[in-house]
């Protein structure tokens, strides 16, 4: 049950009473529920068997099935690269699912994302090295603690550093940047990297869609990252924004409130 009330006032002021909107959202929960038990359930069920295909391409890979010719090597390390993309797939539309089912919005507790940023950077920076790229923590200022879901958060940062580190070529610079804009917590992820086509800017927080640029049309992914990220920042009250130069770089802020609503 969804229960709204505002006071009700006369011209003057006066409190006349209250309205109370009383809404029914079992259906529309119960609707969620379902549908993300469906994902899950799918989900399950795929990945048990593109896990045993992969193995036992490994194994063919691995010569215990007889000689491998260098064609037949190169055919099936493509088949197991496409089955590893579909799982990812598979997982990301699993986070999806969680994500609109309530569950990250639901689990949130205080949070320093100091600590939270720091560990983020940490962990990408062989990624980053192995890149060619720089990728740096900017000085921090003091940041007001957050209510926030911990595994929620980590995926916003990690895909925002994968996509900063995937889509620059070697060279460049990516910096994760924080601090306090209004009631909200802001952190920016800048790259020195490819950018985006501005007619793509209002489109790739959608599932699926990737741009298809020159540049970046080889490099592999789902189009389901940005659409994770915006889902959980959402679940969190909190905005996303892109600034994006074809050639320069792109800068994605994501706004947190302070006080976690
Ligand atoms: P994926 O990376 O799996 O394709 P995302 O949802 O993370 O999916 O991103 C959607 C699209 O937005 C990408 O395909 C890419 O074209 C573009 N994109 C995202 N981040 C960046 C970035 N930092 N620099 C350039 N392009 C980006």
């Amino acid at each position: 049950l969804d229960v709204r009330c505002a006071p009700f006032r006369g011209r003057t002021g006066a409190n006349l009473g209250t309205i109370v909107v009383l809404h029914d959202i079992t259906a529309g929960k119960k609707m969620e529920r379902m549908k993300s038990d469906f994902v899950s359930m799918v989900s399950h069920e795929i990945r048990g068997p593109m896990n045993s295909l992969l193995m036992q391409i490994q194994v063919i890979l691995d010569g215990l099935a007889g000689e491998v010719t260098a064609k037949q090597r190169e055919i099936l390390e493509r088949a197991s690269g496409k089955i590893h993309n579909l799982t990812n797939m598979v997982s990301e539309l699993l986070d999806l699912a969680r994500i609109e089912a309530g569950l990250i919005a639901n689990a949130k507790e205080e949070l320093d994302l100091r600590t939270l940023l720091e560990e983020q950077v940490a962990f990408h920076l062989p990624a980053a090295t192995a890149a060619g790229l720089e990728l740096a923590l900017e000085p921090l200022p003091t940041l007001p603690l957050i209510q926030g879901n911990p595994q929620g958060l980590d995926e916003v940062f990690t895909n925002l550093i994968t996509n900063a580190i995937k889509y620059s070529p070697a060279g460049g610079r990516v910096t994760v940047a924080a601090g306090v804009d209004g009631g909200c917590l802001a952190v920016t992820v800048r790259d020195s990297g490819y950018g985006i086509p501005e007619e793509d800017l209002e489109e790739i927080f959608a599932s699926f869609y990737r741009v298809k640029d020159a540049n970046t049309r080889t490099i592999h992914g789902t189009g389901l990252g940005l659409a994770i990220v915006k889902s959980i920042v959402t679940a969190h009250r909190g905005s996303i924004r892109v600034e994006s130069k074809l050639g320069q770089g792109s800068a994605f802020t994501v706004s947190l409130p302070v006080n976690g609503g």
